[in-house]
């Protein structure tokens, strides 16, 4: 840790996939918890699941219509037949289809023995004890037993992110709880002399406390159970009690703000005294003087104070830490957006040595993706991550002008 502190010093900053790199060593190892199906919402496996079933566990019709014998239906013509039943949905009496004979048949109902094809109710016309069948007679409008899924087999994989048809799929191969990664617990501290809480009285020298909101937001949306606890002033006795304190209950501390050069960034300065700096600065802008380390047994993220650079930091190095610590795989849905090609319609400044992140506004055009930029782009402008849906990746020393394509993050 001491060699990359030096390496950092020198180079004034790491590059952003050295730092991830670093970050994702310091993985934390869950424990897991069995949930219902009703709490599996945004929760991530951490055990694969196989079916109990098969899907379909028989064959049965994808139309309401008729179940019929193909070869007695002949295309394009007229075809009358015997009804000699009907199958329902959950009907577990078994109907036997012959020559020249039909049954009524719902959707999801079995197919009755014999037949082996479906007619659509709308290609049939009902006389007295017969049906007459006027359109086709498809074998495809039978759903075959265990087409989609079979027993046993396995269809999600550890690390898979439980979205709302992941958790249909659950329960249709018959799984009632499901084993997921206990939620990482994550404290959030905002430092800063100058923070109100919203809905409080404000002076004239102060800003409302935005951070920590936000961050635990993005912890929650990513699977972790977040503690935002009480502003701490720029003072290192008040930091270091509650770090102290988030110690005791967290897998990973975040503050917020005093991590810059100022002579009361207190965040640098203690963890530099008193706790272990993995790396402090990356190469990146807005977002550049974060910190990662550890405070006594804790990884501790220091995220600079400016709402946007807290955001973007957030994104890019703390939500690989998560995918580390779930074991995400590369196609996962738990991502906070995608990585994509735009096509610039404006000029966009990049910086120098540093990747640049400048917000646009990317819109699905004939020709493909195309971007914009539109509100003030300081790091200070939270609006800016609002008015806009992603953010450039523009190497060091590279601007983009009119007509560019480029590489970008689309948080769509
Ligand atoms: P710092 O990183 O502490 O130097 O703060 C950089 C800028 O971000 C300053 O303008 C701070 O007022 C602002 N800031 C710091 N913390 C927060 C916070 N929790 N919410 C909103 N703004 C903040
Ligand atoms: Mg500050």
């Amino acid at each position: 840790m001491c060699l990359i502190m030096l390496d950092m010093l020198m180079e004034r900053g790491i590059s952003l996939e050295k730092a991830i790199s670093i970050v994702q060593l310091e993985k934390k190892t869950l424990s897991l918890e069995l949930i219902h199906l009703d709490n599996a919402y945004g929760r991530i496996l951490a055990n694969p699941l196989n079916s109990k079933v098969n899907d379909p566990r028989f064959d049965n019709s994808a139309m309401d219509g008729w179940a019929v014998r193909k070869e007695d239906c002949s295309e394009g013509n007229e075809t009358i037949l015997q009804i000699v039943g009907i199958s329902q949905a959950g009907n577990s009496e078994s109907i036997r289809v012959g020559p020249g004979e039909a049954c009524k048949i719902m959707t999801g109902a079995p197919i009755p023995i014999g037949a082996d094809a479906i007619v659509m109710i709308e290609d049939s016309r009902p006389d007295n004890e017969n049906v007459i069948i006027l359109g086709p007679a498809r074998r495809t409008y039978i759903r075959k037993k265990g087409e989609n899924i079979s027993q046993d087999e396995q269809v999600l994989s550890k690390g898979h992110y439980m979205d709302a048809a992941s958790i249909s799929l659950a329960a249709t191969m018959g799984h009632e709880t499901i084993e997921v990664f206990c939620k990482p617990v994550v404290g959030i501290i905002s430092t800063g002399n100058e923070l109100a809480m919203p809905g409080s009285e404000i002076k004239e020298s102060q800003i409302y406390e935005s951070n920590s909101f936000g961050i635990a937001a993005l912890v929650e949306g990513i699977g972790g159970k977040p503690i935002r606890y009480e502003t701490v002033t720029d003072s290192v006795e008040e930091l270091r009690n509650s770090l102290d304190r988030a110690t005791e209950n967290c897998d990973l501390i975040i503050t917020s703000g005093g991590v810059s050069m100022g002579d009361f960034d207190i965040v640098r300065k203690l963890m530099e005294l008193e706790g272990e700096v993995a790396f402090w600065r990356i190469k990146m802008r807005p977002g550049g003087p974060p910190l990662f380390g550890k405070w006594k047994k804790t990884p501790i993220f220091g995220l600079p104070g400016n709402p946007v650079s807290s955001h973007l930091v957030f994104s890019m190095l703390v939500f690989p830490w998560f995918t580390a610590s779930f074991g995400t795989h590369k196609n996962s849905k738990l991502t906070l957006g995608k990585k994509v090609r735009v096509k610039m319609l404006n000029d966009v400044k990049g910086a120098p040595g540093k990747l640049c992140l400048r917000r646009i506004k990317i819109t699905n055009d004939t020709e493909g993706l195309i971007a914009t930029t539109h509100t003030h782009q300081g790091s200070g402008n939270i609006h800016s991550m609002v008015a806009h849906n992603g953010f450039t990746l523009l190497p060091p020393d590279t601007d983009a002008n009119i007509g560019d394509i480029i590489d970008a993050f689309w948080s769509n």
